[in-house]
């Protein structure tokens, strides 16, 4: 998913938070960006560009290329070059935890955040992936996550974290992980347990651990990024699903991934990541502007995307 592939340095936007250099000059004036290393594939500048211009707001979201040493002068940069905020992505969302001054209750027990706001000069740090993912499966399955009993594979994951915890939060009447490395999925039942007192289930992602917990399970998550090639297998072995399951694939990156398939031959209903994208960000852009967001100018940029 890509528009153009335009972005600018972590030293043009050094030069900008000095009054100088090529974004200086850019019109509309850039006051939004998405800090990544790659970031040229990203989707969030045509998703906040569209609200931006829905609400007739004259300013842009542009994307930066910030290597891992350069995040903390980027952060550092963001209120002197007049910004109201940035999108964080790989590799920065745990890292750029440590680099904030303040930390929403919710991110630390998440383990990452993908967004930082400025208020006062002060940089606050929040994470919109897990509450983009509620408000995804709501809209996808008409259902209040709450509701449902949740396995989630590569529950210990970066994303898969932060959709457990948010799960737990949210009171899932029970709530699995399969992870690849089993003894990181029993750390952070543990860590779930201890912090918010609710019971995880943390299992290796075999096929017999999971043959047996699917049967007693409604929604099952993929948080891991098998689908996001083309031509990857699916986290979970031929024939394991049935028509009652729901199934949500994180992965956004088009095309149809192998669970999907496997969920659609069960008769199974189930949704891509295009949702969480959508979601996550409408989370983001209220944060910046402190009104509700064009949802669905936003929709239709990202659906543009696509075609
Ligand atoms: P990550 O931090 O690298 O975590 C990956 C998880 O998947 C880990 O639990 C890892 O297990 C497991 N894993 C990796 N390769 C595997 C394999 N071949 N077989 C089984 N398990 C495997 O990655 P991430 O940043 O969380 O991204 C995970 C997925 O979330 C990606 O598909 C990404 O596109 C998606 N995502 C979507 C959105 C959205 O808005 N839709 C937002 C964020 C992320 P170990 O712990 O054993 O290494």
């Amino acid at each position: 998913m890509s528009n153009d592939a335009k972005f600018f340095s972590a030293a043009d936007f050094a030069l900008l938070a000095r009054g100088e250099g090529p974004l200086k000059t850019l019109q509309p004036p850039p006051r939004l960006a998405i800090f990544g290393d790659p970031v040229a594939h990203s989707a969030s500048p045509p998703m906040h560009n569209a609200a931006a211009r829905a609400r007739g707001m004259d300013l842009q979201f542009i994307r930066i290329l910030v290597s891992p040493e350069e995040l903390p002068g980027a952060l550092h940069n963001l209120a002197p070059a007049g910004f109201l905020g940035a999108s964080l992505t790989m590799p920065h969302k745990q890292k750029a935890m440590k680099m904030v001054d303040h930390l929403d209750d919710r991110a630390e027990i998440m383990g990452a955040i993908n967004t930082v706001s400025i208020r006062d000069g002060i940089i606050r740090g929040h994470n919109t992936d897990a509450p983009g993912f509620a408000a995804a499966v709501r809209e996808e399955f008409g259902i209040p996550l709450r509701d449902l009993r949740v396995l989630i594979l590569g529950g210990a994951g970066g994303a898969g974290r932060a959709i457990t915890v948010q799960c737990a939060l949210e009171g899932c009447p029970s709530i699995t992980i399969a992870n690849r490395n089993p003894a990181k999925g029993e750390s952070l039942a543990t860590e779930i347990r201890e912090s918010i007192g609710k019971e995880v289930a943390s299992l290796p992602l075999d096929l017999e651990n999971l043959r047996t917990t699917l049967s007693s399970v409604d929604l099952i998550i993929n948080a891991t990024p098998l689908g996001m090639k083309t031509g990857d297998s699916s986290p979970l072995s031929e024939g394991l699903l049935s028509s009652h399951h729901l199934v949500y694939d994180t992965v956004y990156s088009g095309g149809e991934t192998t669970l999907l398939r496997q969920s659609t031959e069960a008769g199974a209903r189930c949704a891509n990541g295009f949702s969480m994208l959508l979601h996550q960000g409408v989370l983001q852009n209220v944060l910046w502007f402190g009104e509700p967001a064009p949802i669905e100018n936003m929709r239709a940029a990202l659906t543009a995307l696509r075609n």
